[in-house]
C-alpha cells in the first residue's frame, strides 16, 4: 500500500498516522532483535521505515531493502525504504529502484544524504546535488510513493533558523507526495513549519519526527542534526543525568507530552525515530494506537 493511501484513509477519519523509523543493525543478532521486536508489538504502527547509509553507515545498504522487505511481507506492516543521492549516480539509482520494485516494497524516503565525517566529497559521485533531483528520477520510474525530509528549525548548512519553503516547493513539484521531519523538541517550531508549508499551497502530509531523549550525550548529538533544546528540556536532563533510569523515564515522558500535543492540534502523523530500542518502540505504539 502507498504511505499516501494510509494518509488518505486515517487523516479522512481525523486519526493521525504514526509510524516508526528504525536503522539497519551491524550485526545480525542485531537485524534478528528488530525482527522480533516488530514480530511482538501488540500494536501495529501505520508503517515503519528504514534508514540507508545514514551517519557514513555506507555499506550497509543492503540490509535496508531486505529488512523493508521482510518485514512488510512477515508482519504486514507497510514499508519505506530510505535512498540517498549522494553516494549514488543515476545508473545505481536505476539499478536500486528495480531491486526496490522486485522486492514489492512501495514508498521511498528519498533523501540526498550527508558525507561522512571521515571522508570527503571528491570521493562521492558528482551528478546528484539536491534531494529535489534524485525525487524526480525516482518519479520517472513511476512505480512509487516518495517521500521527502522536511527541517522544522532550518536544516544544518543553511544559515537560516527556518525551513526554505522554496526547497520545500522544489521537492513537492519534483514528485514528493508526503514529508517527514528532521526531529525537533520544541512543537512550536513544527507547528509554525506546518502552517508555512499549508500556506504556500502545499496540499500533502507533513509527520513530525519525535525522538525521545534517553542519553545525555544523545541530547547533545541531536544539536549537530540542528535541533534546539528547550530550557524545560534541559532541565529534565540536568536532574536526572546521573540516573540513567529516571532519565529514560523523564526522556519517553517529554516526548509523549509532545505526541499528546501535536495530536491535539491534528497534525497528519507523527514519526517516532526509536533508535531501534525496542522499549521506544514498545512504549509508543502501547500508548498511540
Ligand atoms: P536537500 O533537500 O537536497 O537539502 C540539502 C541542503 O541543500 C539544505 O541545506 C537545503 O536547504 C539546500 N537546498 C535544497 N534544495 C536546494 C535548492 N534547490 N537550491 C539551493 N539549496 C538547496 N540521511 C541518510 O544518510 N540516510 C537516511 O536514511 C536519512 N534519513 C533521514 C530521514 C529524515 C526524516 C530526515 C529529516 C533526514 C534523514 N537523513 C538521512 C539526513 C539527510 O540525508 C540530511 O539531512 C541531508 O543533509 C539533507 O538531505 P535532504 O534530502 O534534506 O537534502
Amino acid at each position: 500500500m502507498k504511505i499516501t493511501d494510509i494518509y488518505k484513509e486515517k487523516n479522512a477519519q481525523h486519526q493521525s498516522v504514526i509510524s516508526l523509523e528504525i536503522f539497519p543493525p551491524k550485526t545480525n543478532v542485531g537485524v534478528e532483535t528488530i525482527y522480533k521486536t516488530v514480530a511482538g508489538l501488540t500494536k501495529k504502527p501505520d508503517f515503519i521505515s528504514v534508514t540507508y547509509g545514514a551517519m557514513g553507515s555506507f555499506g550497509r545498504e543492503n540490509k535496508t531493502l531486505e529488512i523493508a522487505e521482510k518485514i512488510k511481507k512477515d508482519d504486514g506492516i507497510e514499508t519505506m525504504h530510505h535512498l540517498t543521492s549522494i553516494n549514488n549516480n543515476p545508473e545505481q539509482i536505476t539499478e536500486i529502484l528495480a531491486d526496490i520494485k522486485a522486492k514489492n516494497v512501495k514508498n521511498i524516503l528519498a533523501l540526498r544524504g550527508d558525507v561522512p565525517a571521515n571522508a570527503c566529497r571528491a570521493d562521492f559521485p558528482d551528478v546528484y546535488h539536491y534531494a529535489h533531483e534524485l525525487i524526480a528520477d525516482i518519479k520517472k520510474a513511476g512505480d512509487f510513493d516518495i517521500g521527502a525530509a522536511i527541517y522544522p528549525e532550518g536544516h544544518v548548512d543553511s544559515p537560516f533558523e527556518r525551513e526554505n519553503i522554496d526547497h520545500v516547493k522544489a521537492k513537492h513539484d519534483a514528485g514528493a507526495n508526503f514529508f517527514v521531519s528532521q526531529l525537533f523538541f520544541d512543537n512550536d517550531k513544527f507547528l509554525r513549519l506546518n502552517d508555512a508549508v499549508k500556506n504556500a499551497a502545499i496540499e500533502v502530509p507533513i509527520a513530525a519526527g519525535i525522538m525521545p531523549v534517553l542519553q545525555k550525550s544523545q541530547a547533545e548529538r541531536m544539536i549537530f542534526f540542528g535541533a534546539s533544546l528547550p530550557t524545560r528540556l534541559i532541565k529534565i536532563i540536568n536532574k536526572y543525568k546521573d540516573s540513567p533510569e529516571d532519565l529514560q523515564k523523564a526522556g519517553m515522558a517529554y516526548a509523549c507530552q509532545q505526541i499528546d500535543e501535536l495530536l491535539s492540534q491534528g497534525v497528519d502523523g507523527v514519526h517516532i525515530y526509536t533508535m531501534n530500542k525496542p522499549f521506544v518502540a514498545n512504549g509508543i505504539m502501547a500508548k498511540y494506537l
